[in-house]
């Protein structure tokens, strides 16, 4: 983390998981866990269903509403879509674009998720975009040429100041919801060469500023070394965000002495 030039942000992937009726509950039994004095954004990406509910019980404890996913359109014959305009509307202030189950589930495109992240933006919603390597990418030397394409691709046509409300989550595949964690040496040598493909476009302030976020098994137990990594300015949460006991560890590691 460096918190002179960006913000923290810890955000959860509840991913299809939670029904309205456990939201209070979890925030009720998170917030006492929580550090008394704020070291990050924590945001939790919650099924679009969910949003109002997630809302409501989150303000209290200061923590903001994500979705998980957009449409490319605006509106219209799109049965089972939710646009930017929806998610907006209901009053989220993030969305998760491009992660790597919904590109291997739902076929979805680099062009998709630039789509996705310019909808977002237009209706003032910070995408959450994901990027990541498969295992055998990694394992043929291939990472660093398949991030840089995927954010490359993720960051087309928007500008300097779309930028600022962008956040990158790099998300090895083979590390996610498979309890192998990369090490905080590899997580941040990819998250190190993000920020170096955003300086080549964007220049070196806004490389600088923007949050580049580590996710894959990341946990109660592995979060402080990770978090302590100059170029990994938070994480995003699957499984460990489902456990506000987990969820509030990896919050409190981000009050760790920083840079
Ligand atoms: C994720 O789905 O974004 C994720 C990082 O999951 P997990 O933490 O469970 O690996």
């Amino acid at each position: 983390m460096n918190t002179k030039y960006r913000k923290t942000i810890i955000a959860g992937n509840w991913k299809m998981n939670m029904l309205v009726s456990d939201i209070k509950p979890f925030i009720e039994e998170l917030k006492p866990l929580l550090p008394k004095v704020k070291t990050c954004d924590t945001v939790l990406c919650v099924p679009a269903v969910n949003v109002p509910a997630m809302i409501r019980a989150g303000k209290e404890a200061k923590i903001a509403c994500g979705t998980q996913d957009v449409s490319c359109h605006d509106k219209g014959a799109y049965t089972g879509e939710i646009s930017a305009a929806q998610i907006a509307d209901v009053g989220a202030k993030f969305c998760i674009v491009g992660h790597s189950e919904r590109r291997a589930y739902h076929n979805e495109t680099d062009l998709d998720v630039n789509c996705k992240a310019k909808k977002l933006l237009e209706h003032g919603v910070s995408p959450i975009i994901c990027v990541g390597e498969s295992l055998e990418q990694r394992e043929a030397g291939l990472t660093m040429s398949h991030i840089n394409y995927q954010v490359r691709a993720a960051l087309a046509g928007i500008d300097a100041a779309g930028l600022r409300r962008c956040v990158i989550a790099y998300e090895p595949i083979w590390a996610i919801g498979t309890g192998k964690t990369a090490t905080a040496e590899q997580a941040e040598e990819v998250c190190g060469e993000i920020r170096s493909i955003v300086r080549e476009i964007y220049g070196a302030r806004p490389a600088r500023s923007i949050s580049i976020l580590y996710g894959g098994s990341m946990n109660a137990k592995n979060a402080a070394e990770l978090l302590a990594m100059p170029d990994i300015d938070g994480g995003l949460i699957g499984g460990a965000s489902l456990k506000p006991a987990d969820f509030a560890t990896i919050i409190a590691a981000t009050g760790a002495e920083n840079e």
